[in-house]
Formats: structure tokens, sequence, C-alpha cells
């Protein structure tokens, strides 16, 4: 449900479409056979790379897992890298489940949505890819959280499977381009512009969305099991936890930061989530950003803080010192784009794929792969 900020806005918008327009355009021949290349993982030196079969009609193993298509081994300095080459619709059958998992029939809208947003990405990466921007030349995408969290076949699900098939060759789009469609778990009541979450400028399809049902005091991701979460940390973790990630966002001493003595929200974004966060410490006053707080006001075992959406509750002894704080807030991720679980609200109350794509990205369409990444 994660990807890269800083991967989703280097590749914002890529490739063109042709003058041909409208949603009813059906994928072609062509869209069905258009291949892309995934990284699995490597093999060390010394240790046997997975078998090829070379016929490519079977499934193919690695790592205990299997996979559509074929491999193609590729000596590295590392090892042996494992790519899978396959079908694009056969690859979305493997991500799909792994992003909104498996959701009953009344919810297919929501999968189609989802369906629709990883192929946009996974095409952005096949045209960075041919104008030689990708990764690398010997794949497109990566298997991990980097790209997309792709599981091969053991991961498919029926309904996810439909899904896929229903919006078979169909891609989001602004005006001539393809755009990533970044997508989070919940967005805690309003979307946020791509500006609050990430350093960059803003896209006109990335702005706040309200989550609201109308007429209503509800909100349609109100049903995601951290709409509402809250966590305490005591003052020796706080302490733990800024001594090792604040030096991440901040230029703190060599000796680190110091005991914290106080920890506020000093200004807020648009949408209402933690813009600057202060930490006030021993050695100093550090002010860094909402979204990177996230990383710092994490569990000692390093889980993030769900979402920037919080406030701060700080507790201190009649000494002065900081006891504990207490951080109330709303959603899970970055906020930006889909939100997964309004888009399964939203299916629950009879919206369909387009109109819940349109409602997270306005200004988009959906229609067809562009016809220039189907020319070989
Ligand atoms: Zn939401």
């Amino acid at each position: 449900m994660r990807r890269a900020a800083a991967i989703a806005l280097a590749a914002l918008a890529l490739g063109c479409f042709p003058a041909r327009r409208g949603d009813d355009a059906r994928p072609t021949a062509a869209a069905a056979r258009l291949g892309v290349r995934v990284a699995l993982g490597v093999v060390p030196r010394g240790q046997q790379p997975p078998r090829v079969d070379p016929s490519g009609d079977a499934a193919v193993s690695f790592a205990g897992r299997r996979y559509r298509g074929r491999f193609r081994i590729v000596a590295t300095d590392a090892g042996s890298l494992v790519v899978n080459e396959l079908p694009l619709e056969d690859y979305l059958l493997g991500v799909l489940p792994l992003e909104l998992g498996e959701r009953p029939a009344a919810e297919r809208a929501a999968l189609e949505a989802q369906a629709i947003a990883a192929r946009s990405f996974a095409v952005t990466r096949l045209l960075a890819s041919r104008a030689g921007r990708g990764r690398s030349a010997d794949f497109d995408l990566l298997a991990t959280v980097a790209d997309q969290v792709y599981g091969g076949m053991d991961v498919e699900r029926p309904n996810a499977s439909a899904a896929v098939r229903a919006t078979a060759g169909l891609v989001l789009r602004y005006g001539d381009r393809v755009i990533v469609a970044p997508y989070h778990s919940s967005c805690g009541g309003e979307t946020a512009a791509a500006s609050e979450a990430w350093s960059g400028g803003d896209e006109p399809y990335l702005q706040r969305v309200s989550d609201k049902i109308p007429g209503s005091e509800r909100y349609y991701c109100d049903i995601a099991p951290r709409f509402a979460w809250e966590r305490t940390l005591s003052g020796p973790d706080l302490n733990t936890v800024v001594q090792r990630y604040l030096r991440s966002y901040a230029a703190v001493p060599r000796e680190g930061p110091g005991a914290v003595r106080a920890v506020r929200v000093v200004s807020r974004t648009a949408s209402g989530r933690a813009n600057v966060v202060e930490f006030r410490t021993a050695r100093g006053t550090y002010d860094i950003r909402g979204n990177d707080a996230r990383s710092v006001l994490r569990t000692t075992g390093g889980e993030l803080l769900p979402s920037s959406y919080f406030s701060v509750e700080v507790e201190v002894s009649r000494d002065g010192e900081l006891t504990r704080i207490v951080l109330r807030g709303n959603g899970y991720g970055h906020g930006v784009g889909l939100c997964q679980w309004g888009a399964i609200g939203r299916a629950r109350a009879g919206q369909g794929a387009r109109a819940i794509l349109q409602t997270y990205f306005p200004g988009t369409t959906v229609g067809p792969i562009p016809s220039a990444l189907l020319v070989q």
C-alpha cells in the first residue's frame, strides 16, 4: 500500500496518448500482449539460480513462489538477478490482492479502480524504460514497495483477478499523459495535495478531496481499521526514537539531540495535516516536515506513525520532565491520491470504478494504454 514518495513524484506523468479519445475504448490484442520485466531478487554467487523453462508455458518457481510467464537470469556482480517476464495483465493479477486484499463481489468497483491505478503505475514505468529513463536496462519494475509489491501466482484471488480482466488495457490519464495515480490505505477524512506530503510541485489531479459522505457525519473510509488511532510514547521511548531517527531529517549535534522536552505541531497544511513539527530537546530546537515526523515518531520497534494527520499531547511531571506523549490521529499512509478504504466504502455505496477514480484524481479520465507503447 505504500510507494516511495520520491519515485511517485519523479515519475508522475510520462508518455503521450494519441488523439484517440473516449472511455469506451477496449484493449487491443497488442495491449493484451504488452509485456513487463519484473526483478524478483538476486541469487547470491555460489548458489543455484532457478531453472529456466524455455517453453514459457508452465509456471516457474523462485524462492518458494510460483510465477506466470518465464524467467530470465542476468549475471550481475552480486549474483544472478532473476527477472520474471510476463504479460502486463498477468503481472497485475499478482499485484492487486497485495494492495487491496481479496474483496467481496459487492466491492468489485474498488478492486477495478485499484487495478486501473496499479496498471497506470506499471505503464509509467514501462514508458520510462522505453525512454531510457528506467531503473535498469534489464528490468522495468521491482517486485517490492519501491514500485508495487508483486507476489506471483500464489497470491492471486478470484475477485481481484476478475477486476483486472474487466479493466484490461485501461489506465488513468490526465489530458494526454498516463499518470502514476498514487494511493494509500486510508486518508482519515480528507486526502492531501501532493505538496502536503512530498517536496515538489502539485499536480492538478492530486488535490485535497473530502471523503465525507454527503448528508452525514460519516466518512467513506471510516470503516478502515486505522481510521482513528492513538499512540503513546513514554519519555524514555521518545528519547530513544528521537535519538535514533531525528538526525536523518535535521542537523543534530554529533552526540545526539539529548532528552526531549517538548513536541508540538507548529503549523498545519490545508487539509489539517501536520506541516511542521517542532522537537525541543536538551541541545536544540528542530523543525521537521510533518510527513518526516512519521519517520521520527516511530515505535521503538521501528513502526512508522500511521499518518501525519495527528495532534500531540505532552505530559510533564511536577519537576518539568517529559513523562510521555500521546499522539492521536486519523488515517494510514501519505494521504495523496486514491484512498483505498474510501474506495471500498464508495463501492459499497454503489459508485463505479470510474466515478471513484475521477473523485480521487479530479480532471482525469480512464482510457486505453498509449498506442506508442504497443509498437515494438
Ligand atoms: Zn479516505
